[in-house]
């Protein structure tokens, strides 16, 4: 599993650098943007942990609610041993911006335990997740705060979510998003992120003259969202020439056979040693020459050290976070465009809200249906932060920022707390 961030750097103050940026631009007085800075309420919990040889082990769960002024708050729940509370404010922070900026009516939160799964068992796991929830309950709700999976947490973890919560409050579907299909999960919701992401660089193609008939992808990461992204952008004519995962990487100039390589993945854990390409590194492949390139997994992948090196047009970040600062400044310099994560990776989060919309209806979609829906939410979020960028003459991240604080204060405006 993933790790999101290395050591050394302060996550919640990097993103308040770029809200005070937006706050900046946008002309918003100080206090608002101290609003915007801090976190509205964080819980920070003990979870005893009973362990099979009948030991306990104390571990420590935060929430974090950011700011609710356009809604509930929405956020993924993570368990991973540096799911610092400064890792956890900043996910909080910048699940306000995401939701605000593909429109959905959330506000923004996340959770973490900190705690490195793969150490529990089964059993385990259920008796923290249980826990955990309960510990944090009171701060839960449909209307009020609705859960998600993120690193290291799945269905199966939200389905003893919504149990444990109903346990105490009654049957309520709706609590958390990421499901079993079985249990109200939607349809659609596994590829979502991929799928968005997929979106985005049909939309941004076209507005940035990128030809996508034979366009040549670079992608970093074959999980979840870099795999779904490969097989979704084979249907605009692209070809993905190379790839790369914990285990390395493989590149092929005529393009990858992506079934093919996933195959291959499920049988030896990793796309290293693929016979149909040569083998490469994985920085090979974020330096590669290439039209599109598609960081879909780590924090920081693209930094100091190779972002000089990068050759592709267009940089769609589909994971979190995936330049650092000095790396982003780089790429603008060399005219570069990159598409800020907010907007890129946020169809997850929007197929949360769809499963969210089917529960409190007692109804449940099509996936065809559902794709529909989040390829109207991704085009229309394009098309309002190219305009901004375009309008305001700002990169596509500050466009995208400036879009996203600017309706979170409207909002608390209207609410009347600011
Ligand atoms: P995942 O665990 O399914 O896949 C991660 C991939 O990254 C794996 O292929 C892994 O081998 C690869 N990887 C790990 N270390 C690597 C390294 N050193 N070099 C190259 N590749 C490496 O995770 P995911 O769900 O696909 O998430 C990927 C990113 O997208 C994360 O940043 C996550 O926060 C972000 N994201 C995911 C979702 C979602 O719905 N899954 C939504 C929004 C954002």
């Amino acid at each position: 599993m993933l790790e999101e961030h290395g050591g050394g750097h302060d996550p919640f103050a990097e993103v308040n650098e770029t809200v005070s940026r937006a706050c900046e631009i946008l002309g918003l007085p100080d206090d608002v943007r101290q609003i915007f800075c801090s976190t509205y309420r964080e819980i920070s919990v003990q979870i005893p942990l009973r362990r099979s040889d009948g030991s306990i082990t104390v571990l420590r769960g935060y929430r974090v609610q950011h700011n609710g002024a356009r809604g509930p708050y929405k956020g993924g729940i993570r368990y991973h041993p540096e799911a610092s509370l400064s890792d956890v404010r900043a996910m909080a922070s910048l699940m306000t911006w995401k939701c605000a900026i593909v429109n959905l009516p959330y506000g923004g939160a996340k959770g973490g335990v900190m705690v490195d799964p793969h150490l529990l068992n089964e059993g385990e796991l259920e008796q923290l997740t249980r826990r955990f929830t309960l510990a944090i309950s009171y701060v839960l709700g449909v209307n009020r705060d609705i859960p998600a999976p993120d690193v290291n947490t799945n269905a199966q973890i939200m389905a003893w979510i919504m149990d444990a919560y109903g346990s105490r409050y009654g049957h309520q579907p709706g609590i958390v998003t990421g499901k079993p299909v079985e249990l109200g999960g939607s349809l659609g919701r596994e590829a979502a992120t991929g799928r968005g992401v997929v979106n985005i660089i049909a939309e941004a193609a076209n507005d940035l003259g990128i030809p996508l008939d034979g366009a040549r992808v670079a992608i970093q990461g074959f999980g979840n969202v870099g795999s779904n992204a490969a097989k979704l952008i084979l249907e605009l004519g692209c070809k993905v020439v190379g790839v790369s995962d914990a285990s390395g990487g493989v590149i092929n100039s005529n393009g990858l056979d992506i079934d093919a390589l996933l195959a291959w993945t499920a049988e030896h854990g990793g796309v290293a040693g693929y016979p149909e390409a040569d083998n490469a590194t994985n920085n090979d492949v974020l330096t590669m020459d290439c039209d599109i390139l598609i960081p879909a997994a780590l924090a920081q992948a693209i930094n100091d050290d190779n972002a000089e090196d990068v050759k592709a047009r267009l940089v769609v970040e589909a994971a979190n976070h995936p330049l650092s600062s000095g790396a982003d400044a780089l790429l603008q310099d060399k005219g570069i465009t990159v598409v800020p994560d907010i907007l890129a990776n946020a169809g997850g989060v929007t197929v949360s809200y769809l499963e969210w919309v089917q529960n409190i209806q007692q109804y449940r979609w099509t996936e065809d249906h559902v794709n529909r829906e989040l390829g109207s939410v991704m085009k229309r979020a394009w098309g309002e932060v190219h305009a901004y960028a375009v309008d305001h003459k700002l990169p596509l991240r500050d466009a995208a920022m400036c879009l996203s604080v600017a309706r979170v204060a409207r909002a608390a405006k209207l609410r009347g707390y600011i």
